[in-house]
């Protein structure tokens, strides 16, 4: 075995185990102990793991956290399938539970330099809010936040979408407005439909 297929091979089993002994990895991969501490190095350096007596434990990183599971704007739950996430410097996250929500937010800090994913809505792919369709008015509910904002990777996507089900398609910089000024046209949107 190659030291690199050797290196994946000890990284698979100390994701799988957690705990190793050196012994253990070096009859797994049929080499000397010595083969193995040289092989460990480049994960001890990179901080993976860390060298106990005799053996090796995968170090878990202490991830922040984010609020993940409701809406950091309105606190409905968020779905999976809709949610807009706003990525800070830093790497601070938080999660909005649909894209009007996600560009409400958005817009309080548009000055920032704050990087935002959402999901294409047909096709699921992850996209650069920034760069996204917006489509708002159309005759489908999702569900979550009025007036409710779709997300498209493609103009065309967006665009064809709009054909069958009716709304408008918006840039990232024109939904942020439309979005905020519905609300303010609509003080309370419970009060919509009659
Ligand atoms: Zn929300
Ligand atoms: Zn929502």
């Amino acid at each position: 075995m190659l030291p690199a297929a050797r290196l994946n091979r000890i990284k698979e089993l100390i994701f799988e185990k957690e705990n190793m002994k050196i012994s253990e990895l070096s009859k797994e991969l049929d080499v000397s102990e010595m083969t193995i501490h040289r092989d460990l190095k480049p994960l001890v350096e990179e901080g993976i793991i860390v060298k106990t007596f005799g053996g090796i434990s995968l170090i878990h990183k202490k991830q922040e956290q984010p609020q993940t599971d409701t809406c950091i704007l309105c606190n409905r739950a968020n779905h999976i399938k809709m949610t807009y996430r706003l990525i800070f410097p830093g790497n601070k996250i938080e999660v909005a539970c649909c894209a009007h929500c996600g560009l409400l937010r958005h817009r309080q800090f548009r000055e920032e330099p704050i990087q935002a994913i959402c999901l294409d809505f047909i096709r699921q792919t992850t996209i650069n809010a920034s760069m996204a369709w917006f489509v708002t008015d159309n005759s489908i509910d999702i569900g979550c936040c009025q007036p409710q904002v779709l997300t498209f990777e493609w103009e065309q996507h967006a665009r064809k979408f709009v054909k069958g089900f009716g709304g408008n398609v918006y840039s990232f910089h024109e939904a942020m407005d439309v979005v905020f000024n519905k609300m303010n046209d609509h003080c309370c949107p419970r009060k919509q439909k009659g």
